[in-house]
């Protein structure tokens, strides 16, 4: 694993699409599906553009369920359940601080492995993307991030925000669930 190497090549990535404003989204998406797949590990872009905050998350589904394959009948079948409805709640994903008057307009939640089709060597993510409406954009300065919340076998998320102060990266653990904005 050289996570050096690879932030790099993202940042590089970014950089060269921040041309144009669809450009700098479209490449932090691609930056969050590039990220290497690890267990315990979140990758999330933020991209602030005017009053849309866009926010883009993979996680290994081990790390949100314990296994990487689709859920036996019964109790792994609700608790898949439940964690899916809960990730369509983008409160209990992120939380914006309140000054900010960021209200989520959509989220979309992509979990494969939950039919069944993992990828080629076994291991499989869960997606999810979210768009909020900022009223206090320029208020905008930190989040903290509940997803931890949702399960104990996350013990690290990596962040990457890109907005009108330019880019910055923040790794977050359980026990420091926060990152600023901007700074
Ligand atoms: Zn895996």
């Amino acid at each position: 694993m050289h996570p050096s190497l690879s932030t790099a090549h993202l940042l590089n990535r970014t950089a060269r699409q921040a041309g144009a404003c669809l450009g700098l989204v479209a490449g932090l998406y691609a930056s969050a599906w590039a990220g290497p797949h690890e267990h315990g590990v979140v990758h999330m872009t933020v991209a602030i553009e005017g009053t849309i905050v866009q926010l883009a998350l993979r996680a290994p589904q081990e790390s949100l369920l314990g296994y990487e394959r689709a859920p036996r009948e019964g109790t792994e079948k609700q608790q898949a359940d439940k964690l899916i409805e809960q990730m369509r709640v983008a409160e209990s994903v992120i939380e914006w601080n309140a000054q900010a008057q960021c209200k989520a307009t959509s989220a979309s939640v992509n979990a494969p492995g939950l039919q069944g089709k993992a990828q080629a060597g076994g291991h499989v993510d869960i997606e999810a993307q979210y768009r909020f409406e900022c009223g206090q954009v320029a208020q905008l300065r930190s989040a903290k991030v509940s997803l931890f919340e949702l399960s104990r076998r996350i013990s690290r998320v990596q962040v990457q925000v890109a907005g009108p102060q330019g880019q910055s990266q923040s790794t977050l653990r359980r026990n420091r669930r926060e990152f600023q904005i901007g700074k």
